[in-house]
């Protein structure tokens, strides 16, 4: 199964994706590892992102779309993915698109994890991330054993600064903003199923397992 993994910040994506690659087993191919790993190993196309992003500069699509087109072209791909912060316009989409008919494919779902706003907000500010080893946990949704202690690792959990309530107004709204045009590309392609958000982790899940579910049969 090829999916898109897709929901404003905070609907709880990385959680599911975590579930998702436990249980269906393709990669969680998420954009930030993509770039750190071709960056790493010194891809020319990893050069070319790293030279742009030294500078502060967005990395210009056609090197963003190469990096993915490479990613998706090793072995553990073969079966399916799970693809997380990518793509972000409709321009992307459709290069994404291209690259799957080429190799005789495309995206069997996109999985939109919609939320209510106001949950959304209570969310965002509820989030807490290990500083040592980077698990996320929530106060009410998804709390650690112990208060403030990462059940992981025994780290010190923190709120980013990103998850603070005064910048997460703006955030939402830019996010709100770039996604509505690639929900209505993939609902086009009859391939977006949206995910009711606004229940317990484990309840989205079965909801999230009963699409897939179905589509892998
Ligand atoms: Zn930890």
């Amino acid at each position: 199964m090829n999916l898109i993994l897709m929901g404003l910040p905070g609907a709880g994506k990385g959680t599911q994706a975590d579930q998702i690659v436990a249980k269906f087993g393709m990669p969680h191919i998420s954009t930030g590892d993509m770039f750190r790993a071709a960056i790493k190993n010194g891809t020319a196309l990893g050069k070319q992102a790293k030279s742009f992003m030294d500078k502060g500069d967005l990395v210009p699509d056609e090197v963003t779309i190469g990096i993915v087109r490479e990613r998706l072209s090793q072995d553990d791909c073969k079966a399916g993915f799970l693809l997380d912060g990518f793509p972000r316009t409709v321009s992307q989409a459709e290069a994404l698109d291209a690259i799957m008919t080429k190799e005789k494919s495309q995206i069997d779902a996109v999985l939109y994890i919609d939320v209510n706003a106001e949950h959304l907000l209570a969310r965002l500010t509820g989030r807490r991330v290990c500083a040592n080893c980077g698990a996320s946990y929530h106060v009410t949704y998804n709390p650690p054993k112990k208060e403030g202690v990462c059940d992981r690792c025994g780290g010190q959990l923190t709120q980013r600064p990103d998850d603070r309530e005064e910048t997460v107004h703006e955030r939402l709204e830019v996010n709100i903003k770039q996604q509505k045009p690639l929900v209505t590309f993939y609902k086009g392609k009859n391939v977006l199923k949206k995910i009711n958000g606004d229940q317990p982790i484990d309840r989205v899940f079965e909801e999230v397992s009963r699409v897939l579910g179905a589509i892998a049969q």
